[in-house]
């Protein structure tokens, strides 16, 4: 079936929950992907920050071929080798000393949230259940979740919501100073807010965080769902502040495209989950622990982050030339490969040009470009997508 017979197919059977673009993607391989019609597209969106190292890695692709025929799937009643060395490796590379295994970013963070309020009642009261998280946050779209997201557009008909969640302004340390209550545990952020915009926190802001936390007695939960693995230059972006939260969420790209998520946690705060408290049937099962193996240690090893901070440079240098020329250019800012680029205009009728060119990007909060090509990228695709890119905002200044 070619493109158009796929889409005209899915408007029959597929819930109508995004709004998708006329792309029907069939293989990948790097940084490119082909459609059903044999287009090839260049990918700076990579499944949105999913595709680090890039469509079909051959280590990854290799790991999940030998383990499916080996063993695809157990419960977690029983002990899995692969979900052990993958969270061995995740504790030697990071602050935590111990891994919960789910299958996504909500259940990473559904799971951050039941933690934290079992540990502070058991060690502080059993009133502590709030958790403070930021405006302009996203944090997944189950129902904590979304109560925990600050963004009235994810929150919108489905109240009520979860009770317990408050939310402050992003990189300011004062506002969460005073959102502090008796009944608070806990605070959740993003390191650097990628739904948000981009939007990377000042470099104080986040120590200021971890000492109010400290002063208070509350959790510091650091959804990593998108900037952790690799995106920003370091394995992981609390890395770049000089501090560690005490519980850490990571998905997206930790399995190398295969459905994976985790919680990651401080020794003492882990003891407080015991059998029978949490649990997920898929989570870390033998399949996707071992492509999570093959992707962390590939990053780890294959100079992956060495690229991202050279490849991040480089392409910030490129936008910012982009803006010396376009004044609808009003900000680009990004860590490592985690790039964002303000406009004075909405930003969705560039990504739909942009695709209409063979290149994908995407746009967040209407009017921030969001670059977030696999880790592997080289200067040749770069260029390749300023070029594409510069084509189009010619012709969009032209018509303001
Ligand atoms: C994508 C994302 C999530 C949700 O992840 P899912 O796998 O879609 O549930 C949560 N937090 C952040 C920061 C994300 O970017």
């Amino acid at each position: 079936m070619n493109s158009e017979q796929w889409i005209d197919k899915a408007d029959n059977y597929i819930m109508k929950t995004y709004g998708r673009y006329p792309l029907v993607p069939v293989r990948g391989e790097g940084c490119h992907l082909w459609d059903a019609d044999g287009r090839k597209y260049l990918d700076f969106l990579a499944g949105v920050a999913v595709n680090n190292l890039g469509h079909c890695h051959p280590k990854v692709v290799a790991a999940l071929q030998k383990q499916a025929a080996q063993l695809i799937h157990c419960s977690n009643y029983y002990h899995i080798p692969q979900q052990i060395e993958l969270a061995e490796l995740l504790c030697d590379n990071s602050f935590a000393d111990r891994a919960f295994f789910c299958n996504s970013g909500a259940e990473a963070n559904e799971a951050a949230i039941k933690l934290a309020r079992k540990y502070s009642r058991e060690k502080f009261g059993t009133d502590r259940f709030e958790i403070i998280t930021a405006l302009a946050s996203f944090h997944g779209r189950t129902m904590a979740t979304v109560s925990a997201t600050g963004q009235e557009k994810v929150q919108k008909f489905f109240d009520p919501l979860l009770h317990g969640f408050k939310h402050v302004p992003f990189n300011d340390a004062d506002a969460l100073r005073r959102a502090i209550s008796p009944l608070t545990c806990a605070v959740l952020l993003e390191p650097v807010q990628g739904e948000g915009g981009v939007v990377i926190p000042s470099a104080g802001y986040l120590r200021e965080v971890r000492k109010i936390c400290d002063d208070n007695n509350l959790i510091l939960i650091f959804d990593e769902v998108q900037v952790g693995v690799g995106r920003t230059g370091k394995l992981f972006a609390y890395e770049h502040f000089g501090i560690t939260p005490d519980i850490m969420t990571l998905a997206k790209a930790l399995a190398g495209g295969a459905p994976i998520g985790t919680m990651l946690a401080r020794g003492d705060i882990a003891e407080s989950f015991g059998p029978g408290t949490h649990g997920s049937t898929f989570g870390g099962n033998p399949l996707v622990a071992a492509a999570g193996i093959a992707a962390l240690r590939t990053i780890l090893e294959d100079g992956i982050l060495e690229n991202t901070e050279k490849m991040g440079n480089y392409l910030v240098a490129g936008l910012n030339k982009l803006k010396e020329k376009f004044p609808c250019i009003l900000d680009v800012r990004g860590i490592g490969l985690m790039i964002g680029m303000e406009l004075s205009i909405s930003g969705g009728d560039i990504v739909k040009e942009a695709l209409a060119e063979g290149l994908l990007l995407n746009v967040a909060q209407d009017r921030v470009l969001r670059f977030v090509p696999p880790l592997i990228v080289g200067k040749n695709e770069i260029d390749d997508m300023l070029e594409i890119l510069t084509a189009i905002l010619k012709k969009t200044q032209l018509s303001l």
